[in-house]
């Protein structure tokens, strides 16, 4: 493979050779490939004068700005590692990464200032801190006001990320590039499995994901990207930033998920790709004015990091008349290892109905494995192993967890999943989420895409519930269609006759909206934690 060490070797070409090109659009505004060169270089500049240095960690926490990417560059040119962090974490969440990851610094935004403030109280001050307030480019309202974010508490202190990245933006200046080795990212899973640890990707890493990416994305130079995935997961890090700057392209920021404003985004800026969850997808579609000229410049719309029912990309492909394309990535292999290769569209598995998620990429191996370790026969489930060089090295600071995920560079990704004789990855289901129901296995996926398929269903997570009888039960819970109706014992009923008796849920229970994490997964764990307290109310009654 012959990509560069670092994405910033291929983004230096672009501000070299066609610096006014545009690089990122947010709202009205525009920063060309020069001026991103220039901010970011100011930045650096400022951090390596005041101590930061090569190595360092900065925390950036913030929405899909233009100030993230400046501060992700910025300190990448410092030769410094970012240390994402999703904006809506508590202080308590914010202590834990700054404490376990040793943040030199900080950017974020007035709004979380105040959360910062608590963390610093408990102990976790950062030597450097700023906060990206006010941005400048022409917007057509402000954003903050979409998401109630108003500035809170005494940021005045912080300097602004702008101010200061303009004050030192000068004359050209040299600046090493970093080595393929070097981390790039302290990437704190989502959570989704417990205490969020820092997977360290590298900057070569990211580069082969990205420009792998370029390379399945097929766009024209002048293509807009659009990020539908938060910068600050490795989804929309890689497929929609990386992936961009590395192809030359433009990217549209529309600060944070918001369906409508993604609608008038696609309507604006005419993207030719994005990437989200099936969640955003269902979101946009849940919208009366969402019509199929909305998404007619796309070439490629990927939906990747959660799982995809197949009933969601029939009702897309019915609604906008275009293909949701499958992807499969974690954030330890630097997202993307499987998608579905332009031009084909991904079998639906006929035993399950599991949609595959896609084929290994060039230089990607995947092997399925048993609990020896050693490979299954073709169509058998087990645990997906991937291997290649967007695989990360490890964790930070965790060195026994690290050689568990990662023997011998191979990554165990904790998914079950199996390869059919073309070549097909699909995903079962997480090997934790697994219920067992009177010695049954029952992956919680092959319920929820029969769930899918009901026309009143919007959301559909099912998980294990304690049973004393069973061992497990299984429990679903919906969230609905708005102006549809589905009572719950219909729902038994639609599952009973679709599937094996062991596997249909015994009880079903209709929210107003299933739990996310920000990037839009289905937070199973948490519903888990809901049906553990109904069950133990259950016995107590009893
Ligand atoms: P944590 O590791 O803390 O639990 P997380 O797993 O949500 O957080 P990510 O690395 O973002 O962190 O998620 C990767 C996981 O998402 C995969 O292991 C897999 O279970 C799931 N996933 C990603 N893409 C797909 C897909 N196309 N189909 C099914 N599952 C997917």
């Amino acid at each position: 493979d012959s990509h560069p060490a670092s994405v910033l070797h291929a983004f230096r070409d672009m501000a070299d050779h066609r610096p006014g090109h545009p690089a990122l659009r947010y709202f009205d505004g525009t920063l060309s490939y020069g001026e991103l060169d220039e901010l970011s270089k100011g930045f650096a500049r400022h951090l390596a004068g005041h101590g930061f240095a090569p190595g360092d960690r900065l925390a950036v926490m913030l929405q899909n700005v233009p100030q993230f990417v400046i501060a992700l560059l910025g300190a990448w040119k410092a030769g410094g590692a970012v240390l994402p962090v999703n904006p809506m974490y508590k202080a308590r969440e914010l202590t834990h990464v700054l404490t376990d990851a040793g943040a030199a610094g900080l950017v974020c935004s007035p709004a979380a200032w105040e959360r910062y403030a608590r963390a610093a109280a408990a102990g976790t001050a950062v030597r450097l801190a700023f906060t990206a307030s006010e941005f400048d480019l022409q917007t057509r309202d402000d954003p903050r006001a979409l998401t109630g974010e108003r500035p809170a508490g005494p940021a005045e202190d912080a300097p602004d990320l702008l101010a200061v990245a303009r004050a030192a933006a000068g004359p050209r200046l040299g600046l090493p590039l970093p080595a393929a080795g070097d981390t790039a990212l302290v990437s704190y899973t989502s959570g989704t499995s417990g205490r969020p640890k820092g997977a360290l990707n590298t900057h070569g890493n990211i580069s082969f994901n990205a420009h792998r990416q370029v390379r399945i994305q097929e766009l024209p130079e002048d293509a807009v990207l659009f990020t539908l995935a938060p910068l600050f997961h490795i989804t929309g890090m890689v497929c929609e930033l990386a992936a961009a700057l590395v192809g030359g392209h433009t990217l549209a920021l529309a600060h944070r998920f918001e369906p409508g404003v993604v609608l008038d985004a696609f309507r604006e800026h005419r993207p030719a790709y994005t990437v989200g969850p099936a969640t955003a997808f269902m979101a946009l579609l849940a919208r009366p004015d969402a019509i199929a000229a909305d998404f007619a410049s796309f070439k490629l719309i990927s939906s990747g990091g959660a799982p995809l029912p197949p009933a969601v990309v029939e009702g897309f492909r019915a609604r906008t008349g275009r293909y949701l394309a499958n992807g499969y990535g974690l954030t330890e292999c630097t997202a993307p290892c499987a998608s579905v290769p332009p031009g084909t569209e991904a079998p639906v598995d006929p035993v399950s109905g599991t949609l595959a998620v896609g084929v290994p990429g060039p230089g990607t191996m995947v092997r399925v494995l048993d609990d020896t370790g050693a490979e299954v026969p073709i169509g058998e489930p087990g645990e997906i192993a991937v291997s290649g060089p967007m695989v990360v090295p490890g964790y930070w600071q965790r060195p026994a967890e690290s050689r568990e995920a990662i023997p011998d560079g191979e990554l165990r990704t904790g998914d079950i999943g199996f390869m059919d004789e073309d070549g097909w990855l699909y995903v079962v289901d997480r090997k934790k989420d697994m219920i067992n129901a009177s010695g049954f296995k029952v992956w919680p996926r092959e319920v929820e895409d029969v769930l899918y398929t009901h026309p009143a269903v919007r959301e559909a997570a099912v998980v294990g519930v304690p049973d004393s009888y069973r061992g497990e039960s299984v429990k679903a819970y919906v969230s609905l269609r708005p102006g549809t109706a589905a009572d719950p014992a219909e729902l038994v009923t639609w599952c009973r006759e679709r599937l094996a008796a062991y596997k249909y849920p015994r009880a079903v229970e209709v929210l107003g909206e299933l739990p996310k994490t920000a990037s839009g997964k289905i937070l199973r764990r948490e519903l888990k934690v809901l049906a553990g307290q109904g069950a133990d109310q259950d016995r107590a009654a009893a």
